[in-house]
């Protein structure tokens, strides 16, 4: 396999580590690769779910992600990764109150929320055949695209992750041709990002996946520019250790295709823009 991680790139914004329960990456090989690749900094964003059937409920506590997280920026910030405490928060509109509750007690340094697909889902591979028969596109595609519009309105969140991931599970009855012929579906998704500010991620899990383009593509980060929206942050979504920052400056890329040319991210408090030309190791210097 083709190593496609990143190298001198400012920030990887979507990592699971041990602390989720699909991912056995122990926070120092994440870090290690950082120092190695010259990836400056990394946001440690596990699972964060509130349906007590969902995989991550409960999985560890928020003192446990805060100890791990904290100790390993300790430990690694002399060797120059920063490391920042965040969490991918499972987006369902019937637990808003309990996400709400909950970011009101726990803060989070940069909080992603994303809409999932769990075995209730349509979305949910066995389940697609039966959802997609006799469905237009947009009927297909609509409760997960009406739930990312949710989340961003909710204004919980930083940014909203990967989201268009369907397109993964939709596969074959629905292709990534069908999706960029209809780039209206997504609209919707990119105005509730720009008129509530909330930055639109380029999740670049998708190129190691079937859909082989980033979650959304370029052609859909471009449109959300033209819309007015600047706010973007990036992140591999690695679950294993061998993916970590994988095809990160194909996001850098689209991002930079776009007109966009810095990362809002948090760092707790308020949020700081990250340009992604960051001193001698430009990424302009290398693969854009
Ligand atoms: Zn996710
Ligand atoms: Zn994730």
């Amino acid at each position: 396999m083709i190593d496609r991680r990143g190298r001198h790139l400012p920030l990887d914004a979507h990592l699971h580590t041990t602390l989720s329960p699909d991912s056995n990456v122990p926070i120092d090989a994440f870090a290690e690769q950082a120092v190695e690749l010259g990836i400056d900094e990394i946001a440690i964003t596990d699972h964060v779910d509130f349906d007590p059937t969902a995989p991550a409920y409960r999985y560890t506590s928020f003192a446990e992600r805060e100890r791990v997280v904290r100790d390993a920026a300790e430990r690694w910030a002399e060797r120059g990764v920063a490391i920042r405490l965040g969490a991918e928060i499972t987006w369902d509109g019937a637990w808003e109150a309990d996400i709400r509750d909950y970011l009101r007690d726990h803060a989070y340094d940069f909080l992603i929320g994303s809409v999932h697909v769990y075995v209730r889902s349509p979305y949910d591979p066995p389940n697609v055949p039966a959802w997609v028969a006799g469905k237009t596109l947009p009927e297909i595609v609509g409760p997960y695209f009406a739930e990312v519009v949710a989340a961003a309105r909710s204004e919980l969140f930083d940014a909203i992750g990967h989201i268009d991931v369907i397109k993964r599970y939709l596969l074959p009855y629905v292709t990534t041709a069908d999706l960029a012929a209809a780039p209206e579906l997504y609209e919707p998704m990119l105005r509730a990002l720009i008129d509530t500010g909330t930055a639109l991620e380029i999740n670049t899990g998708g190129l190691r996946h079937e859909a082989r383009e980033t979650y959304p593509s370029p052609a859909i980060v471009a449109r959300y520019r033209e819309l007015g929206g600047r706010a973007v942050t990036i992140g591999s979504d690695a679950h294993r250790a061998d993916t970590f920052a994988w095809a990160l400056a194909d996001g850098y890329s689209a991002a930079s295709a776009a007109g966009i040319d810095s990362l809002t991210f948090r760092r707790g408090g308020d949020r700081v823009l990250v340009p992604f030309a960051t001193g001698p190791n430009a990424v302009a210097g290398h693969s854009l």
